[in-house]
């Protein structure tokens, strides 16, 4: 059986970049994907980018208790789906890249069963650094970047939750470290 890594991180910090770089080095690891009420984008594949599902699809899915977490977002629904991430853990280890109020509910939704996941907290060097790369990117008005500003204060405050914080100030040993806890947590659970 594998691990469950639950990854979440302000966004701007580089875990999708992060998560990438982890799948492309360890064909061991499965990312999951989430399914979605929303429409593909142009080049979105089902089953790839999401599972995508009509309303009623996803409402019948959550009633079954379906999903290991689910949330709202923009109008659309969003979640985790249970069978396809225990199914995958039969064989490999498994990475859920989801923001903080996901990775909790996950980690309750789970609690008592034989799967216990490891949360990761990718962070950036300080919240400045951060704000200054979210302000130089210039695609945000100013109210949109105060909005995601407190957000990444709300995630970065929930940092003791976690079990591993990585700091992300070099790319290359963020991988690194990223993936000596992937191995750590992984031979704990062999023996
Ligand atoms: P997008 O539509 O741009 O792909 O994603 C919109 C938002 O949905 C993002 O903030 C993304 O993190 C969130 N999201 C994607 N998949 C899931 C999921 O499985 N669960 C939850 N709670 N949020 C998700």
């Amino acid at each position: 059986m594998g691990t469950l890594f639950v990854i979440s991180g302000p966004s701007g910090v580089g875990k999708g970049t992060l998560v990438k770089l982890l799948m492309r080095e360890d064909k061991e690891l499965a990312l999951s994907v989430s399914c979605t009420t929303r429409n593909p984008r142009a080049g979105e594949k089902d089953g790839e980018s999401y599972f995508f599902l009509s309303r009623e699809e996803f409402c019948k899915r959550k009633d079954e208790d379906g999903f290991l977490e689910w949330d709202e977002h923009f109008g659309n629904f969003y979640g985790t789906p249970k069978s396809f991430v225990l199914e995958q853990l039969k064989t490999k280890s498994v990475i859920l890249e989801i923001d903080v109020k996901g990775a909790l509910q996950v980690k309750q939704a789970l609690k008592g069963s034989s799967v216990s996941p490891v949360l990761i907290m990718i962070a950036p060097p300080s919240e400045e650094a951060l704000a200054t790369r979210l302000s130089r990117r210039g695609s945000e008005s100013e109210e949109e970047l105060k909005t995601r500003l407190e957000r990444v204060k709300y995630e970065l405050s929930n940092r003791d939750r976690y079990d591993y914080t990585v700091v992300n100030d070099d790319l290359g040993e963020a991988k690194e470290t990223l993936q000596k806890i992937i191995e750590t947590e992984k031979s704990k659970r062999r023996f």
